[in-house]
């Protein structure tokens, strides 16, 4: 059985009524196990911000459920301790106090959950964690774009929540800080395992997930895994001395295989090497 931390359940949203009524989500049926990395990705409008504002319990379905962590979120007997405490947060822009240094930013969702010494002491924690252990008592406009949104990553982790959901978190960085989020992001997934949705529309963001979920007008159209163990498999093969034998590449050549085991393989890795 795996360990299911989000289900949705013909989850529909509409907004406004009659002839003017959108239908934003559309009978979406995701299932989403604990430790995983998901990007959910398709043009603008598609649904994909609704989605994660109704896993965070931020917005309410017109119909359907949403299971998260084994609560109904319809159900939840405290919406506030749920946001607190099992989803973190991460927008597009960070959203961070412009007055409180990023220390105290951090300390913000802990505030009503922890002593004061001990809000410090995992705030510091925190922005170890996200390589700014240096920059505690720097307030947000003397930080780097990229470094305000680590300290927005670092907040949204105060509560160890096991989701964290990001709405588009490269999407007002340069490519650089960009690919530095995402990375840090893929790392946090595999040391801490905290399972992550991201929305996005970039492709470089999917890359770094281990699984696309596409949508289009408000439903899912593709939900694709990416470690599947043959592409591993073949990626490695691919970047190998031996892999580059066979796709002809820097003048290598596989002399000790047969015509044909060279051509079968071969065809392999360039329908592979083209995106299958
Ligand atoms: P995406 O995040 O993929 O860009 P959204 O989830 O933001 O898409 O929006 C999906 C659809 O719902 C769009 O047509 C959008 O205009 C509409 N929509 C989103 N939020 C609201 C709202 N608060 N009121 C009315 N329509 C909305």
């Amino acid at each position: 059985m795996t360990d299911e931390l989000i289900r949705t359940v013909h989850l529909t949203k509409v907004y406004g009524v009659g002839e003017t009524a959108v239908r934003a989500l559309d009978d979406v049926n995701l299932s989403v196990a604990r430790g995983e990395l998901v990007a959910v990705m398709g043009p603008s409008g598609c649904g994909k911000s609704t989605l994660l504002n109704l896993l965070g319990a931020l917005d309410r379905p017109t119909s359907g459920e949403v299971w998260v962590a084994g609560e109904n979120l319809a159900r939840l007997k405290n919406v506030d301790t749920f946001r607190a405490k099992t989803v973190g947060f991460v927008f597009q822009l960070h959203n961070l106090l412009p007055t409180l240094t990023a220390l105290e930013n951090v300390e913000v969702p802990m505030q009503g959950h922890l002593s004061a010494g001990k809000r410090r002491t995992r705030a510091k924690e925190l922005l170890a964690l996200v390589g700014l252990a240096d920059r505690g008592a720097a307030l947000p406009n003397q930080l780097s774009g990229g470094q305000r949104q680590r300290v927005a990553v670092a907040r949204a982790l105060a509560n160890g929540p096991a989701l964290l959901l990001a709405d588009e978190p490269t999407g007002s960085l340069d490519s650089q800080s960009g690919d530095e989020i995402l990375a840090l992001l893929a790392d946090l997934n595999q040391t801490q395992g905290t399972t992550i949705l991201i929305v996005t529309h970039d492709r470089r963001v999917a890359q770094a997930t281990q699984r696309i979920v596409r949508m289009s007008d408000g439903r899912i159209i593709s939900d694709h895994r990416l470690a599947d163990p043959l592409e591993e498999d073949l990626r490695a093969l691919a970047d190998s001395r031996l892999g580059q034998a066979i796709l002809g590449r820097n003048g290598a050549t596989l002399q000790h295989l047969r015509a044909e085991e060279q051509m079968a393989l071969q065809r392999l890795l360039e329908r592979w090497a083209r995106g299958g």
